[in-house]
């Protein structure tokens, strides 16, 4: 372990943004341990027997009206011009957002975070938590970036009722181009709140035009994986808000993402918080808070 020069703690976007950052520009070796057995995070995609690409924990657009932002994702991948669209309970049609850029890796979510890793500065172990890592790891020359739960650092609860979770079902439709006519469906009374039909994404994708589609079930629940932050208070848990240096090693202790902070953000809020992290370290490898 010690000739990593950073550790990031989870492969969602924000630690594979920043370890794509720290190789690419900086040229600093990277460890990314991660606790599921794939990259990606909320984000992650699978291709289904059918051939279609779906989303393991909901739709993921990308949507931005920063223009840097949408440069730096379109370098790693070329975007089509998707634009989420809901039916709700109402059967009143809505646009998700109006930013001025919206789309969807033309590759698929998959393969965009297979290139943000791709460089030979950056190595990942999967179904590796922190916690596990570090009974045996040791910690890297200059920085750890924790985009993981607390939890698990922490080694307790910290506090309940901060998440909602979710669970997802799969139903095959035979015989249909297309099922719902619409990306996602919006359901009140139901035991599910919504349907998503992933064909819509890649209108235009080889194979899509076949008479089969698949239709995912959402359900929210109070138990399981951390989805949908309850916190209206955001200054609740600003502990985490700064960098700190940890005084044993001298490391430096950098929280981003989503889970530290226990708050939702959009894919542009993450992919912009990591790339302004990044420009914070110097030539060295240390990170000029
Ligand atoms: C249902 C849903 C739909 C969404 N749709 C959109 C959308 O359409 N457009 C949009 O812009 N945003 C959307 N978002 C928001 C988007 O998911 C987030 O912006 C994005 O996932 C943030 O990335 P992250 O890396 O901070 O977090 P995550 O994607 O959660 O990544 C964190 C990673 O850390 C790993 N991890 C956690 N703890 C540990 C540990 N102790 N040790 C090792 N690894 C650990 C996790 O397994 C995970 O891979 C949606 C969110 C949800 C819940």
């Amino acid at each position: 372990m010690s000739n990593y020069d950073y550790l990031i703690v989870g492969a969602g976007l924000s630690g594979c943004v920043m370890a794509e950052r720290i190789a690419s520009v900086l040229r600093k070796r990277v460890l990314i341990v991660e606790k599921r057995d794939y990259i990606g995070g909320l984000c992650a995609t699978k291709i289904h027997s059918t051939g279609i690409e779906y989303p393991l924990h909901g739709p993921h657009t990308f949507h931005t009206s920063d223009e840097t932002i949408w440069k730096y994702v379109n370098m790693i991948s070329l975007f089509n011009d998707y634009r989420h669209k809901i039916l709700d309970h109402r059967s009143e049609l809505h646009v998700a957002h109006n930013d001025l850029w919206s789309g969807m890796p033309i590759d698929g979510w998959n393969t965009f975070f297979n290139r943000l890793v791709s460089n030979d500065l950056i190595d990942i172990k999967i179904n590796c938590s922190y916690s596990k890592f570090m009974k045996l790891g040791k910690l890297p020359k200059y920085g750890v970036i924790y985009t993981g739960n607390l939890e698990d650092m922490a080694g307790e609860k910290i506090v309940n009722g901060i998440w909602k979770s979710a669970s997802f079902e799969i139903e095959n439709h035979n015989g249909f181009a297309t099922f719902q006519g619409f990306p996602q469906v919006d359901y009140q009374n139901e035991d599910f709140v919504s349907t998503h039909e992933p064909k819509h994404y890649y209108p235009n994708r080889p194979g899509y035009e076949s008479n089969q589609t698949i239709i995912i079930k959402q359900r929210e629940s109070n138990e399981g994986e951390p989805y949908f932050s309850l916190v209206k208070n955001k200054n609740l848990f600003n502990n985490y808000d700064k960098p700190f240096i940890d005084t044993e090693s001298g490391v430096c202790r950098i929280f981003l993402g989503r889970l530290p902070f226990f708050r939702n953000i959009e894919m542009d809020v993450a992919v912009k918080e990591a790339l302004d992290v990044s420009s914070k370290i110097n030539p060295d490898g240390f990170i000029e808070l």
